[in-house]
């Protein structure tokens, strides 16, 4: 009865509805598209979710990360997240996971297929490396501002996502862009259906999906392979570790990360949604004293740093 509204739909059927239930699916990243995303695939009746995010819920979540409530702020997403994905499918498996996803810990990403929902170019760097050495499906996603992407990555696909992006940071963010709630959603939807074909067997779409919701545009761009692509060639630099920058800093609570962003840029995006302090060599802003090639950051927890690095500089 759960799946009888889905089942008599054309695209899908009794037998496809017993692939979903026997698919196993890994979320990396539980913010907005990542919690959409997963409460979409629950109901839908996929098996087995793997649910990662090494960060906690805030109060400014709320206004666009579905699956959480008031009661979770302080709690890891992961956690709430599966809490969350039982309470409205019970027969769905739900594995959290709060961690951040290094190269040491890639195999928790072993399912049929992986969602990449983070908020950062670094982990996607690691799951394409992944996914080309293991030939493992992936469906890339990200939103800032009104705006989206969404493409899969079979593989059978010709281009991987080290062809079409460069590593660069100094990007946009949702904390210093903003974010509209409905961006994020569409692109979730895009996700989701893209999944859903794929894990029932069908011919899913190749090109890079770009969605303004503001501006209801929408367009489809033919993307090719870069032939000087490392990671095509089986360079995975990511899944070697030789693109970690964090160090610690003993005992202090402090950690720094190296970066390559536009200092001046940055400087003048953060002074327009909180106060910096200039201080001649670097600025301070919230709890991170930024240089031009690095950011020191005052965290509990590795993660924690990583999590304002990528909120605050974007990378
Ligand atoms: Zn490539």
């Amino acid at each position: 009865m759960r799946y009888s509204r889905q089942e008599i739909l054309k695209e899908i059927g009794a037998e496809n509805q017993k692939k979903l239930l026997a698919s196993k699916v890994v979320i990396v990243g539980l913010g907005a598209t990542g919690s959409s995303s997963a409460e979409l695939l629950a109901r839908a009746g996929i098996g087995h979710l793997v649910l990662i995010d090494r960060d906690v819920v805030e109060l400014s979540n709320l206004q666009r990360q579905s699956l959480f409530s008031e009661e979770d702020i302080g709690k890891p997403k992961a956690v709430a997240a599966r809490d969350a994905i039982h309470a409205i499918n019970s027969e769905v498996k739900a594995d959290a996971y709060p961690v951040d996803l290094e190269c040491d810990k890639v195999s928790v990403l072993e399912a049929d297929l992986i969602l990449d929902c983070t908020d950062n170019l670094f982990t996607r760097f690691l799951i394409n490396d992944y996914c080309k050495k293991n030939k493992k499906p992936w469906i890339y996603s990200a939103v800032v501002g009104t705006k989206g992407m969404v493409m899969n990555f079979l593989p059978a696909s010709k281009v991987c996502f080290n062809c079409i992006f460069k590593m660069v940071e100094g990007l946009d963010t949702c904390a210093t862009m903003g974010i509209l709630n409905t961006a994020p959603s569409v692109i979730s939807s895009f996700q989701v259906t893209e999944a859903i074909k794929f894990l029932t067997g069908q011919k899913a779409s190749k090109d890079l999906v770009h969605i303004d919701v503001w501006k209801q545009a929408f367009e489809k761009i033919k993307v090719s392979a870069d032939k000087k692509c490392p990671v095509c060639k089986g360079n995975y630099e990511y899944l070697e570790g030789k693109n970690q920058e964090i160090i610690k800093f003993c005992g202090s609570g402090t950690y720094q990360i190296k970066g390559k962003f536009d200092y001046e840029e940055l400087k003048r995006k953060l002074s327009m949604v909180g106060k910096v302090q200039d201080a001649g060599v670097c600025f301070r802003f919230s709890a991170m004293t930024i240089f031009p090639d690095r950011v020191i950051i005052k965290a509990q927890t590795e993660e924690e740093a990583k999590v304002m690095y990528s909120q605050v500089v974007g990378n």
